[in-house]
């Protein structure tokens, strides 16, 4: 997609500063709009106060900023868990989920409008790729994020829609925005990148030569089972994906995850349990076993038993295994749930 317009977020100091001489604004002005953003969150020009209001006029004009809105939003009563849907600027869609616990506040962000690599068991990925999300458009995620919860997130989570290492480009920009000190200056261990196994974008991420969190969804401990999974299109061997993530967890000094998508009778018996966690005691690598969401696919949810053996027999290895906790809006817990309800909605 080609768009005359810039987002804001990811403009940098020196295109700002060029701009605002173009317009023949003094050149302060660009370390104010940059704090309004990044040190105050704010989301739009109209709250940028000390700007004359022609400059935030001419800023809503030539930039995107936001270039989303709040389209609907789903919140838990009881955990304080709150998704949104964002309407983006051409129509499309995506999801963040704010997550709140006693001291801090986590951010589950999308990377892609659909996704490519289109998991069995997923909603987000039934119709494919739409197109990537720009830089811009993911900064505006975090800052709709933080404007739920009042107040600056402290981790985030790339889990949301897409495989954020097919739009490596865009969400190295993201990463370095988060991170840098001229930006939000969070923690590169307080975000986690997730993918689906995607072996090139580990290298890549690995090259940033950062401590980002690494969470690879493996949903099997064989090649054979991960085949009913994930489709043969962007799927790589295990062992292809394992040996990434191990020169990943050299390079940045950072265990990483093993995700595992719990579904019954596909990925939940007690050998795959014990396979699983020998496979992660050989690699070192933390495991987070997450009982399926049942989002209308064909796929279901272990029973409450089973999943509980299959923890233990995991366990029983010495690797180290954690369950996610059961937290989410309701219904529309799951990944890409929100987004796929408004689409049914558009063919009507
Ligand atoms: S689970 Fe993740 S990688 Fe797989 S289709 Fe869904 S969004 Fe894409």
């Amino acid at each position: 997609m080609t768009t005359a317009k810039k987002f804001l977020t990811e403009t940098s100091s020196d295109d700002l500063a060029a701009w605002l001489r173009d317009k023949g604004e003094p050149a302060f002005r660009a370390k104010q709009i940059r704090e309004w953003i990044f040190q105050k969150l704010v989301f739009s020009p109209d709250g940028m106060k000390n700007l004359p209001a022609k400059l935030r006029q001419a800023l809503a004009e030539d930039f995107f900023f936001p270039s989303c809105s709040v389209a609907e939003r789903a919140a838990s009563g009881r955990d304080g868990v709150v998704k949104l849907r964002l309407a983006l600027h051409d129509g499309e869609s995506v999801e963040l989920v704010v997550i709140p616990a006693q001291d801090r506040v986590t951010l589950c962000l999308s990377t892609q409008v659909g996704c490519p690599v289109g998991c069995r068991f997923c909603a987000s990925g039934a119709n494919g790729l739409v197109r990537n999300l720009h830089a811009g458009e993911m900064l505006e995620e975090f800052l709709a994020g933080c404007a739920e919860a009042g107040r600056k997130c402290d981790n985030i989570v790339f889990m949301g829609i897409g495989e954020g290492l097919l739009n490596f480009d865009e969400l190295a920009k993201v990463l370095d925005t988060l991170t840098s000190p001229e930006g939000f200056s969070m923690s590169p261990r307080r975000i986690t990148v997730s993918t689906s196994g995607y072996v090139p974008g580990i290298g890549k991420l690995a090259q940033l030569g950062k401590e980002f969190t690494l969470a690879v969804s493996l949903h099997a401990p064989d090649d054979a089972t991960r085949e009913k999974i994930i489709p043969d299109k962007l799927r790589y061997p295990i062992d292809e994906i394992l040996e990434a993530a191990d020169a990943y967890r050299d390079r940045s000094g950072r265990l990483y995850t093993l995700e595992y998508t719990l579904l019954a009778g596909i990925n939940d018996s007690p050998e795959q349990a014990e396979a699983l966690g020998r496979l992660a005691l050989r690699h070192r690598a933390k495991i987070n076993l997450i009982p399926y969401n049942e989002t209308g696919s064909a796929f279901r949810r272990p029973r409450r038993d089973v999943i509980e053996e299959f923890e233990k027999a995991v366990a029983a290895t010495g690797a180290a295994v954690t369950r996610r906790v059961e937290r989410g809006a309701k219904s529309t817990a799951a990944c890409g749930q929100l987004r796929a309800r408004a689409e049914r909605k558009k063919e009507f």
